[in-house]
């Protein structure tokens, strides 16, 4: 991790949880996080969960998020959940272009690109997700897919979108599977996206944290945030264990 980055950890709880697991998860994190006034550690809760959550992380040093913005502002959408609500309760984040969300309810790049907006309208930070699938990379296209899914934002939104942004490399193949991405592997594509951010605004790819999901345990994460140009992590499976978050979260210098 470069030095004149902060790192970043973010704890994905995708479809988890219940008040009392919630409140139990909660009081483990702020016991052991309670030294971490400078780091920056967001929560991505269910929705129904942000008004739980925000009482329970207010005062502290951890952060809200959401797991997905609607592209629109309100409206006829129903069972969509507008920037501006997620605001209300608090949400500093936002997840866009989530892989579950491409692959299971089939959102566009196109779509994410507009969500994003949507999220930074609302003063939401969004965390653009972006990686190839499996059958993606043995084609060799990895390159191809992470550049196009950031150019669709980078296009619509141009590079100063992004000062407040966050970047999520998440190879599909390693979400949920337990396969990590090989540290030099995952720091390359990192290089990559941080290059092509450069062509655009040498400043903003400069402060862009870069962070890497996919299966980070407490075991791979030091090896991984070693890398120059890895900023920290999003944290799906690991993230529900407090014991397994706080040792990421150390692993990033907390
Ligand atoms: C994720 O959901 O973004 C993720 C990286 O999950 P996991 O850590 O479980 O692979």
């Amino acid at each position: 991790m470069a030095s004149s980055r902060s790192a970043w950890i973010g704890g994905n709880w995708k479809m988890h949880g219940s008040l009392a697991d919630n409140a139990a998860l909660l009081a483990a994190l702020r016991e052991g996080l309670s030294d971490a006034a400078e780091s920056e550690v967001v929560l991505f809760v269910p929705f129904p969960y942000l008004d739980q959550v925000s009482r329970l992380l207010a005062g502290t040093a951890l952060a809200l998020g959401a797991q997905d913005v609607s592209a629109k502002a309100k409206g006829a959408y129903t069972g969509e959940v507008a920037a501006t609500m997620l605001a209300d309760f608090g949400c500093r984040y936002a997840l866009v272009g989530h892989s579950e969300r491409r692959q299971l309810h089939g959102e566009t790049d196109e779509q994410v690109a507009e969500k994003f907006g949507a999220a930074l309208a609302a003063g939401i930070r969004p965390v653009l997700c972006l990686g190839e699938t499996l059958a993606e990379r043995e084609a060799g296209k990895t390159e191809e897919v992470v550049i196009r899914q950031l150019e669709a934002v980078l296009n619509l939104h141009g590079a100063a979108a992004f000062q407040d942004a966050v970047l999520a490399y998440e190879p599909v193949w390693a979400i949920g599977t337990g396969r990590v991405a090989a540290p030099d592997e995952a720091e390359a594509v990192h290089r990559l996206l941080r290059e092509r951010m450069a062509k655009a605004d040498a400043s903003v790819a400069t402060a862009l944290r870069i962070v890497y999901g996919g299966s980070v345990k407490a075991d791979n994460a030091p090896l991984l945030f070693a890398k120059p140009n890895i900023d920290g992590g999003l944290i799906g499976g690991a993230s529900l264990e407090a014991k397994d978050f706080l040792a990421i979260c150390r692993a990033a210098n907390f």
